[in-house]
């Protein structure tokens, strides 16, 4: 039986595991923190539980899926938007959004709205999908704007069902495969930057903000980031927002006892120093020559064999930490160096008393700093740390109030800073944008008397991602997503040289986000199942790699079946 290596137990290493080990290898996955869930650990500090990434749970269907596989049954030929979630209604609005697999895991609930968009004059903008309620609050707003939001919803629905239902699971491993869809792209005028996009159908600027941020929970600048993501506002609007009980980290649990039931392992604590590779047979490897990988050597000296290696870690750990240099030339630093990488984080974990006056906030908030344009190029372009700052403040005991002790809400709040390519002194500067954060949530009302009614609190910065995470230069969400750096022009799933090496997760193809990460797990298991000629069906047929043509991940296509529908 094949013996599959996975790097990294982040969501796409987990789905990736999930895959590989259903559709009949011998998967393990190594993880150098203690736990699962990369980017999606969750830490507990004297009886809170905080989520330190992702919270905001999109596409349902993707992890129920998931729960579903069964050993010998990767189902990969399946549609990936099957009817039953593409119909009018099927977003779910109370109850549980998990489907029959999910539900023996976790129990996931819909939260409304998705966000409160607070702007610096203190008025907001409940966004929940529902169009009456959209369009009452753009009248309120700017009512000139209406006729601008129904030809933004028909556009951006044009993006989302090209874009996201159609191509969304296409691996673009050639050129060709990229060409062939810019005449589409640029007939839906999605390759201009999402903020120019959106700035042509509103007068607003509140407006222009509202459908212009949601790029950033993903990492991307809306300055920038083409206007395909527009997207992310109708996968939201299509399959809601939704939460797990427990927190993110239920998930991550969820995904790994379904591993071992599948019968793949998950070892933490395992750091990978090297991705071990020979030139096929046996002989070593060149720079130039065939090459082929081995298996792994961890920190602790002990090698690994596997016939086949998938890195769930960073582009830029992999590539420059992971492979000699001198077996490198498609990936050498030059290139990885010359990408250029999302933004990073200050996120600010923190437990508070209740009083008896409820918080009046929603589960996910986003509050809007004075300048959005300019905060966005100082962040992104010139790497600078601004005097001000908008943040996504998070409080999941407002939904499950498990996650904190009795009479106390946990809480976190992220604020968009630049990597570390800026050289900040996170020592010094940490502690100060942490208090000017903590002062303006206090003295500004969003959480009165906070600092009185603190009880605990945890930060992480740009040298968590670099130091912790192993994110080069302390990306928060990998590569980023700019026009010269999607599709193609992004890191591959398949390695272009080394056979038998795979990149899976927020840094290879599609991009960031769970729901991102976890279609990068299925377009990887694609590839893999044509290399090695995996039957659908789970049956291995052969043990001999045999490399592709094919720029379809899909065996059967399914994004030419979900075009027909
Ligand atoms: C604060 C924050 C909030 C976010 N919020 C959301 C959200 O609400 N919704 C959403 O959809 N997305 C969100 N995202 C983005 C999303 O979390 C990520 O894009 C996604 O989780 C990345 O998953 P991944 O599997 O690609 O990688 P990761 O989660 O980064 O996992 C990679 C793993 O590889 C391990 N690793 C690295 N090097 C080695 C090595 N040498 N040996 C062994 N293991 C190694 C790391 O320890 C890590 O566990 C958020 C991200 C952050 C940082």
């Amino acid at each position: 039986m094949e013996r599959a290596i996975v790097i990294g137990a982040g969501f796409g290493g987990l789905s990736l595991a999930l895959r590989l080990q259903a559709a009949g290898f011998q998967t393990t996955v190594l993880e150098a923190l203690d736990q699962p869930g990369g980017r999606a650990y969750q830490k507990e500090i004297d009886g809170y539980r905080f989520d330190m990434g992702p919270t905001v749970i999109t596409v349902p269907h993707f992890i129920e899926e998931l729960f579903a596989l069964r050993r010998g049954q990767p189902a990969l030929d399946e549609p990936d938007f099957p009817e039953s979630i593409l119909g009018p209604d099927v977003r779910v609005r109370e109850g549980n959004s998990g489907g029959e697999a999910t539900q023996k895991y976790c129990e996931i609930v819909p939260i409304l709205p998705f966000y409160r968009i607070y702007f610096d004059d203190g008025t907001w903008f409940d966004y929940d999908g529902d169009p009456e309620s959209t369009r009452r609050q753009i009248e309120a707003i700017n009512p000139k704007d209406l006729e601008g939001y129904e030809r933004f919803h028909k556009d951006a629905k044009s993006i989302f069902e090209r874009g996201f239902l159609q191509l969304g699971y296409t691996c673009f491993t050639d050129v060709w495969s990229m060409l062939k869809v810019v005449p589409d792209l640029l007939k839906l005028d999605a390759v201009r930057s999402l903020f120019s996009f959106t700035s042509r159908y509103f007068e607003s600027d509140k407006l222009r903000q509202v459908f212009s941020f949601e790029s950033l929970l993903v990492g991307g600048n809306p300055l920038r980031v083409p206007a395909i993501y527009a997207m992310i506002h109708f996968v939201e609007k299509t399959w809601g927002i939704h939460y797990v009980m427990g927190g993110t980290g239920a998930l991550v649990d969820g995904f790994a006892r379904k591993l071992d039931e599948l019968g793949g392992t998950l070892r933490c604590s395992t750091p990978v120093a090297k991705i071990n590779i020979d030139d096929g047979r046996g002989g070593r490897a060149s720079r130039f020559g065939p090459k082929r990988v081995t298996g792994v050597t961890l920190e602790d000296g002990s090698v690994l064999d596997a016939e086949l290696v998938c890195s769930n870690a960073d582009y830029g750990h992999t590539y420059m930490k992971l492979i000699e240099p001198s077996l490198r030339w498609w990936n050498s630093d030059f290139k990885v160096k010359s990408m250029r990488w999302s933004m990073s984080l200050m996120v600010i974990y923190f437990g508070f008393r209740k009083t008896e006056t409820p918080l009046d906030l929603k589960h996910h908030n986003i509050i809007l700093g004075p300048r959005y344009e300019a905060l966005l190029t100082e962040i992104f372009d010139k790497k600078v740390l601004p005097d001000d700052f908008s943040q996504y403040l998070h409080v999941p005991t407002l939904t499950d109030p498990t996650m904190a002790p009795e009479g106390h809400h946990a809480a976190y709040t992220l604020i968009p800073v630049p990597h570390n390519g800026s050289g900040i002194d996170w020592e010094i500067q940490g502690p100060k944008l942490k208090a000017a954060v903590y002062e303006m949530l206090d003295e500004q009302g969003y959480i009165p008397g906070l600092r009185e009614r603190l009880t605990v609190e945890h930060v992480i910065t740009p040298d968590y991602f670099q130091g912790t995470l192993r994110s080069h230069l302390g990306n928060a969400f990998g590569v980023e997503p700019r026009l010269t750096q999607s599709a193609y022009f992004r890191p591959h799933n398949r390695s272009e040289d080394i056979k038998g090496l795979y990149m899976v997760g927020a840094s290879a193809q599609p991009g960031a986000g769970t729901p991102s990460v976890m279609m990068s797990a299925k377009m990887t298991a694609r590839v893999i199942a044509q290399d090695y000629e995996v039957r659908t069906d789970g049956a291995l047929l052969s043990l001999e790699y045999q490399p592709s043509e094919s720029t379809d991940s899909s065996p059967l296509s399914p994004a030419a079946r979900v075009a027909s529908t």
